[in-house]
């Protein structure tokens, strides 16, 4: 069996259950609790029946996943993808528990998606499937309940939708059913940066920890999307030097570092990175493998593997995406000494931003942004120095410890609240 056939046999579901299940042997977790742990709370699975453009009746398959409510509403993004399946959508829903009792959220996780190709969709398409699916999972969303975002191709125009499908069968607006939704509708300021800032403030934060200077650090960033490109941006204005960035069709290098307002200029007006003239053109695997002090990955999930790890020359890699690094391969950058901060604490910037979102719904008081900023970089910040803490008392690599310290949160408040009836 080669390499990547052995990383491949694991489905998502089966790295957090393997993981939740290592992290309870550490904490000598109650087995009950554990068991509980082990299986979502609440699954639905809907029926989408679509009307298409050409008046064909399409019936998709939507799901939601709720894993905990112990610490409060569940909170979890929404995805339009063919790959979307119960055992993915619960997999991300238990991340999402993580991710917020890591960052200290009043949340459980949850994720939400339909499987549909929306690459393929008109608007007046996209609009019908999400409003149907919306009402069909009406029972078990609100404000005081759960509260879906983006994710995969979903963006403000399906949390529009979905926030006014909800009110009008409620009869009332209610904006703190969604987060991420346009500002006009009750959406926060920061919250289209807050995930790439919050990496830029994780990987600040243990540069100093690691006496690694930001000033000239050579930084990397694989996918210049939503989050990369807001990535390299702080980086670049904090004078790293962001010496390669890359996008689905590829790379550019300089080894001097790159312009990236000029990049991000030419991005916007469409295209793709590649395009810009001041660097060499780079593949997406050899961009991985550049000598350079911080590497983000910011793209897709598994591509930082056993085949490639021992190439990884990285001091820091920050997690921006989900799921970057295969459990083989987070071995080998262990036992190099690499420093992993994992997706569950470096992109936990988008759900604390998303939380301030609700929290100013529901008081429908709105703040400046600098504040948000502020108060996102205490929340990544606070959470990186518990998940240090806890990595050198345990003597185990940074993911394992925020795990643990989310793990041991969700556990306590179950073993607070008891077990019902
Ligand atoms: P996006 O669609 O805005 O950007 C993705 C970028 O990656 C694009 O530039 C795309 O061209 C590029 N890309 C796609 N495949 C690639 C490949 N194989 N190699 C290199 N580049 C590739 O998405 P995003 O919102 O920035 O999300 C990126 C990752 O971050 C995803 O894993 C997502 O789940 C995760 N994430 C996003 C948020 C958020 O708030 N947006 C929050 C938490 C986690």
């Amino acid at each position: 069996m080669t390499a990547k056939s052995q990383e491949a046999r694991y489905s998502m579901l089966e790295v957090a259950l393997a993981q939740l299940d290592a992290v309870a042997e550490r904490l000598a977790l109650d087995p009950g609790i554990h068991k509980r742990l082990r299986q979502p709370q609440r699954s639905l699975i809907v029926s989408v029946p679509t009307r298409m453009d050409d008046g064909r009746l399409e019936v998709f398959t939507g799901f939601r996943v709720q894993h905990d409510l112990t610490l409060g509403p569940t909170k979890g993004g929404i995805r339009y993808h063919p790959g979307v399946n119960l055992d993915e959508v619960t997999a991300l829903a238990m991340l999402m528990s993580w991710k917020c009792a890591l960052i200290g959220l009043p949340y459980g996780g949850a994720k939400g998606g339909i499987c549909c190709d929306a690459t393929r969709m008109s608007q007046g398409e996209l609009e019908r499937m999400t409003r149907r699916y919306t009402s069909e999972i009406l029972l078990v969303i609100g404000p005081e309940q759960d509260i879906p975002a983006p994710d995969l191709y979903t963006n403000e125009q399906t949390m529009a939708w979905m926030m006014d499908t909800y009110s009008m069968h409620r009869g009332i607006t209610t904006p703190g059913v969604v987060t991420g939704k346009p500002l006009l509708l009750g959406g926060s300021l920061g919250r289209a940066e807050a995930t790439g800032r919050g990496v830029y403030y994780v990987v600040k934060a243990a540069a100093r920890e690691l006496d690694t200077p930001l000033k000239g650090a050579r930084v990397v960033v694989q996918g210049f999307g939503n989050v990369g490109a807001v990535a390299a941006k702080l980086f670049y204005e904090e004078d790293c030097r962001v010496i390669a960035v890359s996008d689905s069709k590829g790379g550019i290098y300089n080894a001097n570092g790159l312009n990236i307002a000029k990049v991000l200029a030419e991005d916007a007006e469409g295209g793709s990175v590649t395009q810009h003239r001041d660097g060499d053109r780079i593949s997406n695997e050899e961009i991985l493998e550049l000598d350079c002090d911080i590497l983000v990955p910011a793209a897709t999930e598994g591509q930082i593997t056993q085949k490639n790890a021992d190439q990884i020359r990285a001091r820091i890699v920050a997690e921006g995406a989900n799921g970057p690094t295969t459990p083989e391969a987070d071995q080998m950058l262990a036992a190099k000494g690499t420093a992993v901060i994992p997706d569950i604490l470096a992109n936990a910037g988008g759900v604390a931003v998303s939380y301030f979102e609700w929290v100013q719904d529901l008081q429908q008081y709105f703040w400046h942004e600098h504040q948000i900023n502020e108060r996102l970089s205490e929340v990544m910040i606070a959470a990186f120095q518990r998940v240090v803490a806890m990595s050198r008392k345990e003597q185990v690599d940074l993911r394992t410890a925020a795990l643990m310290l989310a793990v041991k949160r969700v556990a306590d408040g179950k073993r607070l609240r008891g077990l019902y009836p």
